[in-house]
């Protein structure tokens, strides 16, 4: 574990942010997932343009913002509208690039052309795993064909062949049992175990947001900490685990996740568009709280330092 000493000689441990901002191309999404928050219908959103996007990405010079989260819905691969959606992806990276941030893009089932064509405008790249049994296929994931989870392991594989650095993830508490959560915890260690391009694995708890279908109870605290107990065991120790403390949002039970071994905070944005019910904290607020407690937040880039050689 990294240490640093502070000016009061005292020792504290590091945990890591991203000053991120999120651009949304469109919120509009073929799947349905029962718990989505964000998703709109096809055909009911105007999409982002290059001019808006370039006008917010100027209002965000000089405010230490450093990733740009490209994070977006889904057309559906077939859809006459997939090379304008992937197109307008694309040049937002390079955008975001040409004016000195760091692209980070999220948006859903890739191609293995979309992929490597992505890869050139973005430092790094991510896709939540979410939960590996097929059994969500009759519940929440009914409607979602990009859910299936042969599909999102093979995005992991190729993220891993086209070394890209990756972020994935777990979604906790929709519907999943305790060996559901060890089985896909698993299936992320054994791909990194042969591309070794995980860099972070985020533990997203179900927390109830106001737009969704999804009837399920948040996912408690006590399984929380139970799961990433299992998370710091099966996944390798360069595997940075990320807790969102928007959706911990309590002191104690953070300060429990971060004795626990996480280590990651995630993009700190000014709003969470997949969870829009819950504000991030402020950042200073945080800092504070956790120096208190003998951890140090520092400011990370979307691509962890033991990549930079392969991205820049
Ligand atoms: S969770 Fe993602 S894939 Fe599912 S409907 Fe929402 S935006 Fe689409």
């Amino acid at each position: 574990m990294q240490k640093i000493v502070v000016e009061n000689k005292a020792e504290c441990k590091l945990i890591t942010y991203s000053p991120a901002f999120t651009l949304v191309p469109t919120y509009e999404c073929f799947n349905r997932c029962s718990y989505c928050n964000f998703r709109t219908a096809p055909y009911q959103d105007l999409w982002l343009t290059l001019d808006k996007a370039r006008e917010i990405l100027i209002s965000l010079e000089g405010k230490g913002v450093t990733e740009i989260l490209i994070l977006s819905g889904e057309v559906h691969p077939h859809s006459k509208r997939r090379r304008d959606w992937f197109n307008l992806i694309y040049d937002l990276g390079e955008l975001a690039l040409s004016m000195g941030f760091f692209p980070h893009s999220n948006v859903g089932w890739l191609t293995y052309e979309e992929m490597s064509l992505l890869k050139v405008v973005n430092v790094s790249m991510g896709l939540m795993l979410e939960q590996l049994t097929p059994k969500l296929l009759d519940t929440v994931h009914r409607h979602a064909p990009t859910k299936i989870p042969e599909l999102r392991l093979q995005q992991l594989q190729w993220a891993g062949e086209l070394k890209i650095p990756f972020t994935t993830g777990v979604l906790l508490g929709i519907g999943e049992l305790p060996e559901d959560r060890v089985n896909s915890l698993r299936a992320i260690a054994l791909i990194h175990k042969k591309y070794k391009h995980i860099q972070e694995v985020i533990l997203q708890p179900y927390a109830k947001g106001s737009q969704e279908d999804y009837l399920g109870e948040n996912f408690s605290q006590k399984e929380m900490l139970k799961t990433l107990e299992i998370a710091r065991e099966i996944l390798p120790d360069d595997i940075t685990i990320q807790v969102p403390p928007n959706l911990i949002n309590d002191e104690k039970m953070l300060l429990k996740c971060l004795e626990l071994g996480a280590r990651d905070l995630g993009g700190i944005v000014p709003k969470d568009e997949v969870n829009p019910n819950y504000d991030h904290q402020n950042v200073e607020e945080l800092k504070e709280i956790l120096l208190k407690n003998g951890w140090q937040l520092k400011p990370r880039l979307p691509v962890y330092p033991q990549y930079y050689d392969q991205t820049f």
